[in-house]
Formats: structure tokens, C-alpha cells, sequence
């Protein structure tokens, strides 16, 4: 079924600690670019006071150069510009970065082609330094060169910010490379050959630090987005990067001392590779334990998930075991009354597979004149106050009416996420009611005709002894015919009274009857109509056993077919009423067959189907359309069956009913 309703929960606590350490580590890159200017701006003070001090920090050593400390300022503030992000901000940035990378081009450049550009001594004269005074290294200005250009690629567009990371790689070779020189006494390492002048140690502190800040700084590197990711990578490299980073430096740096080596550096060598060996061994079991244990962690939960899914999967099928087979109408609806969910019932209201009704909105599938009648029901729902509306609701075989009920589907904070909807068929109990209505009237009008027979009777009784009287004692013969005439018609009266009293005559036990009597008594009632329709009796009594039922209704079923036969048909077509001993082979029960036919305009297919519904009548106002629903109650009653044939083809159009009545009523 295509209805399903996906819940979505947001994975909270990862979008919040993302932004955190992105935030960290963009502070660590603020911090690194205050850093350096801090640097920059105590060694220019060196200079510009004349503080060996300050120009050298540790003493003894090479100074940094006024145009490295110029290069460290712009690049810091750069750096700063980079992170800040803002249009301005990455214009001054590029600007700055262009200025230090000309510093840096322009000093290679004085090296290469050992020309003297007069730049190396702009600010301040360079007394120490005897050759190219005030010029740095040419290692320090190759890494301005680096740095510069991983600045003005990070202040440009997302592709230029994706290659500043390989001059950003090289630059903290570099500068790692001279640190290491300087700490384990390898000149070489910061450019320091036989005549050239190298790099300052602070110099190369310096571009560690704008090494580390230009890394983070780019927080779309994936170095950034694997340090920030919440996944267990993110975590493992959080915290074995700045060991993997410190650790071998600081043991080289350890084996090397002649305390640690015993004067031996083989030892030293040897330490170093068992060191790291032990080390390396160790760290590989934790992380591929730790892999290990989270693979494992991660199936077991999956496992559960499956578990969950197959519960919950079983529990819906119960649901809709239960949903589906209620005759009534189950949906979910979203607020503007787009269906979500639905049961099957739908499928079969409406006539269309569920594909087609999930997803649309009621009011296209329903109508406008659906969707205006319970819109204040659903409007009220929509406050979150479960309604309730009776309307017609229209399905594939007609409108029927329907209770529809709205309850709103309320969320954790109150409000209202979507709307339950059920529908309920009340088109049956509404006709039972009306039916109910019509019975009563029509018994009140039965009572009434009873009472007024039961009146008629004594004064017909009355006048009929008189007639009597009369004749007896008259010697004129037109006049005794006279009499005689109107004794033969105050008889009939009588008759008639009679057996409308019979009629309504309801025993409290079913009695033995005759066919005979019962057709007698019905003719009795019918026989002005029957004369005044030209329609010619035909009757055949052949039935001679007696049944037992309870008279009154059986001769209330009997009088409906006769009416209807009557009303069927046309001046000079004919009524035949045939009655027989039976035997009934479907319940092989002893008993009598009425049949009551007629020449009249027979049935079609549809009206046939139709004929035992309540209120169902091809007669307009003239009929009610309820004696063959009564008559189909009264024989369930009785045991009894009836059979309907019947034909409108223009040779032998009419219509039998044929009526078997068991000669012991059992219940
Ligand atoms: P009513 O007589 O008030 O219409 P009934 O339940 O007695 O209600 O009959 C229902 C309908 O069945 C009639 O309106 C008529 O269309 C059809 N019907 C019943 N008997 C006959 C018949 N003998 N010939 C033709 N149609 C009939
Ligand atoms: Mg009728």
C-alpha cells in the first residue's frame, strides 16, 4: 500500500557540536594571526628603538630581519581579513597578501640574480649583518612566497580556497623543517649554508605559527573538516594528531642528548626506532580495537533496528487487519485536507485503488459540494476540537449519508499536526427511522379503520334485522325485491367490516388457517378495486392441509402482492391466484404454495433488484414502498420463502410471486 507516514527526527546533537569545534578551531586561527603580529610588532619596536633584545628575543642569536617582521604583520593581518569573511575584509586581505608576496618575490629575486634592489634596508640599516645587510633569508622569503599565496588563494573563490592548501603544505614543511633543524642542531635545515644567512629560530616560530593558522583557516580543507567531524575519525585524529605531530620531535630530540644516549647516537638511533616501533604497535591495537568495537556496536544496533522494523511492520499489519476490514472510512489527513493515509473501505466507497486517493485532496476527489458541508467540522478540528457532521457522502454507487467525525492529531506543544477523519454509514439507520415514522402512521390508520368497522358493524346489524322485518311484513313484491337488493348489499358491507376486523385481528400464537379463507378474506378487501381496474379474477384453490401462522400478517402479505398485481396491470389483463399442497425440497418441510400472479407490466433487471429495499416504489406519492420490505420480515418470521418471476417482453409480460408456507411454524 502506497501510504506511508514518515517521521523525521532531526540528528540534534551533531548539528550542534559541529559548529562548536568549527568555532574552536577558527578562534585557535584568530589567536595564531594575533600571534604573529604580536611577534612583528615587538621586533619592529626592536628595531625602531635599537634593542638587540627585542630584535633577536633569545640572545646570542640571528635577528629577524625588519622586512620579515613587515611580512609577519601584513600576513597576520591577512590572516585575520581571511577569517573574518566579509567583503571588505578579503579585499584588505588580498591586498596585504599581494604586498607580502612582492617582499618575498622581490628578496628571491635579489638572490637569484644577486642584484641589489635597495629594499633590504628601506626602513631601518642593518649594522650585524655584513653581507646583503637587512635582507632575509632566502628560505624565509621563499616561505613568504608560500604563505602570501596561500593567502590571496584563501581570499578568493571556493576553487582558489581548495589549492591554497598545497603552498599552505609546503610552507609548514618548511617551517617544521627549520624548527627540527634548530632542535636537533641541523643547520642545513634553516637554510643555513656556508655563506648565506638563515633563518631566525623565532622566524621559524613565526611560521609554524601562520602555518597553523592558515590550515585552520580554511574550513572547507579537508584537514578542517576531519578534525571537526563528530564521527569516530574526527575523534581519532583530534586527539592523535597533535601527538603524531609532537611525540617523534620531542623523542629524537630526547635520544640525541648524550645523558639519555650515553654518548652513543647508534643508541640514540636504536632508542628511536624501538620507541616508535612499541608506540606505533600500540596505537595501531587501540585504534583496530576501537574499530573493532564500534563495527560490532554498529551491527548489534542494526540488528535491533531490524528487530524494531519487523515489530513494527507486524503491528501495523495488525492495524490495518483491523482498520481495513471496519465498514467505515479511516484516513489521516494533512491540513488542507490532502489524504495520507486511508483504509480499504475507501478503495471500495469510492471505486479507485488507494494509489489513487493517498496523496489528493478531498475535495477533489469528493467534490465541492462534500468539501463546503463539513468544512466548519474540519475548521474546528483544525482548533483541536474533535467534530462531528451528518452529510451526504459520495461513493462509486451514489451519495449515502454519513456521520463524518474530525479529531485533530495534536503535537507535544498543542498544535495541530493533521487531522484523523472516520466516516460512518448512517443511510441504513436513517431509513429503519423513517420506516419506523411510516409504520406508526400507517398502524395508527390501521387502529382507525378497525374501530370505524368495529362502528359500522352494530348499525349495519341494525338496519339488516330491519330489512328483515320489513320483508317479512311487506306483501308487495317489487317492494320485497327492493329489499332483498339492499339486504344482498348491506351484506357485503358487513363482510368487509368484518374482515377488516379480521384483519387487524393479531393472535398472540400462530393458528391453523386455509388457503382458502385467506384468499377469501383479501379478495374481500380488494374486490371494489379489482372491479373498478376491469381486471378478471382466475382462482384455483387446490391446497386442502391448514398452517399454522399468525393470520393477521400473513394476510397483510398476501394483500400487498394482490394490490401490487392489481396496480400493475392494465384494464382486462388478469389476476390469478393458485394455492396447492407442497412440499418444500429445500428445508423438506410439508406445507402449502401460494402463488399470486398477474398480466401486468412485469419488472425490469433494475427495479427487481431493488423491489425488497425499504422505501424503493415506481409509484411516486401513490406508494410507500415498504410492503415488500415488511413482507420479506414477516416470512424470516414464518419460515417462509418467497419467489419472484417475472417478464416485460411484450408476448407474455407479468409477474409471479410464489409463496411456500410451512404447515408448522417453528418459532
Ligand atoms: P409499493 O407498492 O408501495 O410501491 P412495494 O414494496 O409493495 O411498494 O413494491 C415495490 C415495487 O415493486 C413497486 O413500486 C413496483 O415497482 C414493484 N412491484 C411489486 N409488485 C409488482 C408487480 N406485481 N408487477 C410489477 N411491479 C411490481
Ligand atoms: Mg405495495
Amino acid at each position: 500500500m502506497a501510504a506511508t507516514l514518515v517521521s523525521e527526527t532531526p540528528a540534534l546533537p551533531l548539528t550542534i557540536r559541529l559548529p562548536a569545534r568549527a568555532t574552536a578551531l577558527r578562534r585557535i586561527s584568530e589567536g595564531c594571526g594575533l600571534l604573529l603580529i604580536l611577534l612583528a610588532v615587538t621586533v619592529i619596536a626592536g628595531w625602531a628603538l635599537d634593542l638587540d633584545a627585542l630584535k633577536t628575543v633569545l640572545p646570542h642569536r640571528v635577528s629577524m630581519k625588519a622586512n620579515t617582521a613587515f611580512g609577519f604583520l601584513t600576513c597576520g593581518l591577512a590572516l585575520l581579513g581571511v577569517i573574518q569573511q566579509t567583503r571588505q575584509s578579503l579585499m584588505w586581505a588580498r591586498v596585504l597578501a599581494a604586498f607580502a608576496l612582492s617582499l618575498g618575490v622581490l628578496t628571491i629575486a635579489e638572490f637569484t640574480f644577486s642584484v641589489q634592489l635597495h629594499i633590504d634596508e628601506l626602513l631601518f640599516s642593518d649594522p650585524v649583518q655584513i653581507i646583503n645587510p637587512g635582507r632575509p633569508s632566502m628560505i624565509t622569503s621563499i616561505a613568504f612566497t608560500l604563505a602570501s599565496l596561500s593567502l590571496l588563494l584563501l581570499s578568493g573563490s571556493r576553487h582558489d580556497r581548495r589549492l591554497s592548501l598545497a603552498p599552505t603544505l609546503l610552507l609548514t614543511g618548511v617551517s617544521f623543517a627549520s624548527m627540527i633543524g634548530y632542535i636537533y642542531g641541523v643547520p642545513v635545515l634553516y637554510g643555513s649554508f656556508s655563506n648565506v644567512n638563515s633563518m631566525a629560530l623565532h622566524t621559524g616560530v613565526g611560521f609554524l605559527i601562520l602555518a597553523l593558522g592558515l590550515v585552520l583557516a580554511n574550513a572547507e580543507s579537508t584537514i578542517v573538516s576531519v578534525l571537526c567531524a563528530p564521527e569516530t575519525g574526527g575523534w581519532l585524529a583530534r586527539r592523535f594528531l597533535p601527538a603524531v605531530l609532537v611525540l617523534p620531535v620531542l623523542l629524537g630530540f630526547l635520544y640525541l642528548r648524550p645523558a639519555v644516549n650515553f654518548g652513543q647516537l647508534r643508541f640514540g638511533m636504536a632508542l628511536f626506532a624501538v620507541t616508535l616501533v612499541a608506540g606505533g604497535a600500540l596505537v595501531l591495537v587501540f585504534v583496530a580495537k576501537f574499530l573493532n568495537t564500534t563495527q560490532r556496536n554498529a551491527e548489534a544496533l542494526n540488528l535491533r533496528a531490524e528487530e524494531a522494523a519487523r515489530v513494527i511492520e507486524l503491528s501495523e499489519r495488525e492495524l490495518r487487519m483491523v482498520t481495513d476490514h471496519l465498514p467505515t472510512l479511516l484516513s489521516y489527513m494533512d491540513l488542507d485536507g490532502h489524504l495520507l493515509r486511508v483504509n480499504r473501505t475507501y478503495e471500495e466507497w469510492l471505486g479507485r485503488p488507494s494509489d489513487q486517493i493517498v496523496g489528493r485532496s478531498i475535495r477533489e476527489l469528493l467534490g465541492e459540494a462534500y468539501w463546503t458541508a463539513t468544512r466548519p467540522a474540519r475548521e474546528h478540528a483544525r482548533r483541536g476540537v474533535t467534530t462531528s457532521v451528518e452529510t451526504p457522502y459520495p461513493t462509486v454507487n451514489g451519495d449515502r449519508r454519513a456521520v463524518v467525525t474530525y479529531a485533530p492529531d495534536l503535537g507535544p506543544e498543542g498544535e495541530v499536526r493533521g487531522l484523523a477523519c472516520m466516516v460512518v454509514d448512517v443511510e441504513d439507520r436513517r431509513r429503519a427511522e423513517a420506516a419506523l415514522l411510516q409504520s406508526e402512521k400507517l398502524a395508527a390508520v390501521g387502529r382507525l379503520s378497525a374501530s370505524i368497522a368495529h362502528e359500522i358493524n352494530n348499525p349495519v346489524d341494525a338496519v339488516m334485522n330491519l330489512i328483515y322485518l320489513a320483508r317479512e311484513q311487506s306483501s308487495d313484491e317489487d317492494l320485497r325485491h327492493l329489499l332483498a337488493l339492499a339486504d344482498k348489499e348491506l351484506k357485503r358491507v358487513a363482510n368487509i367490516t368484518s374482515q377488516t376486523l379480521r384483519f387487524h385481528k393479531q393472535g398472540a400464537q400462530p393458528e391453523p388457517v386455509l388457503a382458502t379463507d385467506l384468499f377469501d378474506s383479501v379478495l374481500a378487501l380488494h374486490e371494489g378495486r379489482i372491479r373498478n381496474a376491469a381486471v378478471a379474477i382466475d382462482r384455483r384453490d387446490r391446497a386442502t392441509v391448514s398452517v399454522e401462522c399468525f393470520e393477521g400478517e400473513i394476510r397483510q402479505v398476501i394483500s400487498n402482492l394482490v394490490a401490487n398485481a392489481v396496480d400493475a396491470t392494465l384494464p382486462g389483463g388478469r389476476l390469478l391466484l393458485r394455492s396447492r399442497n407442497a412440499f418444500d425440497l429445500a428445508t423438506r418441510r410439508h406445507g402449502i404454495r401460494l402463488t399470486i400472479a398477474d398480466t401486468g407490466s412485469g419488472m425490469n433487471p433494475a427495479t427487481l433488484a431493488r423491489v425488497f429495499e425499504a422505501f424503493f416504489t415506481t409509484k411516486g406519492i401513490g406508494g410507500t414502498g415498504l410492503g415488500l420490505w415488511v413482507t420479506t420480515e414477516i416470512l424470516t418470521r414464518h419460515h417462509s420463502r418467497l419467489q419472484i418471476r417475472t417478464s416485460t417482453a411484450s408476448a407474455h409480460h407479468g409477474t409471479v410471486f410464489s409463496l411456500f408456507l410451512p404447515q408448522e411454524t417453528v418459532a
